[in-house]
């Protein structure tokens, strides 16, 4: 087989560092490669190894440049006038022709749209494995290997794997799963600008215009504050009063997938394991009983505070704060007190 061949006898001591696969669009640095830079820090650290960030694109250096602000030893500039915007063939011909060169031992991507569909085609390329949406990476204290952990058999239980025999080892993480490195005020790390060889014939698809979706984007991932309905609303009406409370607290409106399922809110609300990871500094779950799939998406926020007519529901273990009662009486009590209102 090509592939075993390929990977026949690899010299895995030739592979060192830490990469981040970055992302811009629009010349703007994407929240998930500070994201992964602040996770890709410590693993360098651990292995004492350096942290490297790759960015494609083109004539936005002084963007790129920031990254030097947020704890990377190299960032590597792929400058290209056919990287100006993203293409699967563009971007995956310039990293792969990147990591090839510089052999780093690990690469970070992020599981967004772009990094969903790059990640496995330059794991494919390099003929390596590719551990997909993984919530937690450690180093092996014994071998320096990085051990991956990701959600599997319906988030019943999790897998960690580890990629023995090839390199670079490879993982994405989702948007908001891990915490982003902290700006500092000097810049350490050096910047170097790798130009790939690319040509138009390389590239299958044409861009031929950005049409941006006129529906109000939501934010999940940034928000501070997320105030999420789940089938105890009911019907898609219930979603009235979350919004009330979303606005009274400047938050954004989350969801379970039951809803989403019922058709009374879009699918980029939620909030899970087969949606959005959040991280806020408060989450408000109403009616939504606590699975675990549910969980994986929103358990690490800094408050949880629930709302649930059943004492006994799961939501109301892993909460800070918890009201047993109805959310029809509740929220409106809330946004009352919020507004100093009389109910
Ligand atoms: P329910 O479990 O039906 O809970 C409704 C809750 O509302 C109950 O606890 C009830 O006591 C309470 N309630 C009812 N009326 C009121 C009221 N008037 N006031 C207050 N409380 C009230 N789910 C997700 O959310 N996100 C995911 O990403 C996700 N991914 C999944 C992936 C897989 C592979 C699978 C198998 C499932 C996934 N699920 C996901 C579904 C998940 O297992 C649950 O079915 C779902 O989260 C339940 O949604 P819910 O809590 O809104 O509804």
């Amino acid at each position: 087989m090509e592939r075993a061949k390929v990977n026949q006898g690899i010299d895995l001591s030739a592979y060192e560092d830490v990469w981040v696969l970055g992302e811009q669009r629009e010349g703007k640095i994407q929240p998930v490669t500070i994201e992964l830079m602040g996770e890709g820090r410590k693993l360098a650290d651990q292995l004492q190894k350096k942290l490297a960030v790759v960015i494609p694109g083109y004539k936005i250096e002084s963007e790129v440049e920031k990254l030097l602000h947020y704890g990377a030893d190299i960032v590597y500039y792929m400058s290209h006038p056919l990287l100006s915007s993203f293409s699967t063939d563009g971007y995956t011909s310039a990293f792969v022709q990147l990591i090839q060169k510089k052999k780093p031992e690990i690469v970070l991507v992020g599981a967004t749209s772009i990094g969903r569909d790059i990640g496995p085609r330059i794991a494919a390329r390099l003929g390596t494995g590719l551990t997909a949406d993984c919530t937690k990476l450690e180093i092996d204290a014994e071998d320096g290997k990085i051990l991956q952990t990701r959600p599997a058999f319906g988030g019943n239980l999790m897998a960690t794997i580890v990629c023995p025999k090839n390199r670079p080892q490879m993982s994405t993480v989702r948007p908001g799963v891990m915490e982003k490195a902290i700006h500092q005020e000097t810049a350490a790390g050096t910047m170097e600008t790798f130009i790939p060889d690319l040509s138009e014939n390389d590239i299958r698809a044409k861009l031929v215009e950005i049409i941006k979706e006129e529906k109000k984007q939501v934010n999940l991932t940034d928000a501070r504050i997320i105030v999420s309905g789940g089938r105890g609303l009911k019907s898609a009406e219930g979603f009235h009063l979350i919004q009330e409370l979303a606005d009274v607290l400047g938050a954004e409106v989350g969801s379970s997938r039951a809803c989403v399922e019922a058709g009374w809110i879009d699918a980029s609300h939620q909030v899970g394991q087969t949606g959005t990871t959040v991280r806020p500094d408060i989450y408000i779950a109403c009616g939504i009983s606590g699975a675990i799939q549910h969980l994986a998406g929103m358990n690490e926020s800094k408050y949880i505070v629930a709302i649930n007519k059943d004492p006994e529901a799961p939501i109301f273990g892993i909460c800070d704060y918890g009201i047993v009662g109805d959310l029809n009486d509740v929220i409106p009590a809330m946004i009352a007190k919020l507004t100093q209102k009389e109910v």
